[in-house]
C-alpha cells in the first residue's frame, strides 16, 4: 500500500524523530503550523479517527498514553493542543490516523 506515513514509520522516508515504542512513532511535522508541531501515528494503518473500532483502538489509547511523554519531550510544560482531521472538511490531506500536537505558543482560540 502506498502510504507516506507506512513509509515514515519504516524509515523509508527519513524524519525528525521524537518518540517510538511498539505501537506509536511520533516524529515533526515537515510544515509546522506553531513553534512546536508533532505527529503521533499509529504503527498500524488506520485510515483516520472515522476508521477506529474495537479491533484497533488499542493503537489509539497507546497513543494517548505517549502524549504525555512526547509533551515532555517538546518542553511543552505550559500546554499544547491537539487536533486530528479527518476527511474532506476536517482538511485531512494524509490518510493514516495521525493526531498533531501543537504547542511552544499561547495558540488561537479559533479552531475552526
Ligand atoms: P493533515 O493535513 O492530514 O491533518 O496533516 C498531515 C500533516 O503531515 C501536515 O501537517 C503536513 O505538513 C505533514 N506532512 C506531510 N508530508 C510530510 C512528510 O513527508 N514528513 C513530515 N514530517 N510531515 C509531513
Ligand atoms: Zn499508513
Amino acid at each position: 500500500m502506498d502510504c507516506l506515513f507506512c513509509a515514515i514509520i519504516k524509515g523509508d522516508i527519513p524524519s525528525g524523530k521524537v518518540y517510538e515504542d511498539e505501537y506509536c512513532y511520533a516524529f515533526m511535522d515537515i510544515n509546522p503550523q506553531a513553534p512546536k508541531h508533532c505527529l503521533i501515528v499509529p504503527k498500524l494503518h488506520i485510515a483516520s479517527a472515522d476508521e477506529i473500532t474495537e479491533e484497533n483502538s488499542v493503537y489509539v489509547s497507546k497513543i494517548f498514553e505517549a502524549v504525555p511523554k512526547v509533551a515532555k519531550l517538546l518542553d511543552l510544560s505550559d500546554g499544547y493542543r491537539i487536533i486530528s482531521n479527518v476527511g474532506e472538511h476536517g482538511c485531512q490531506s494524509v490518510k493514516h490516523l495521525h493526531f498533531h500536537i501543537l504547542g511552544g505558543k499561547k495558540l488561537s482560540e479559533n479552531m475552526g
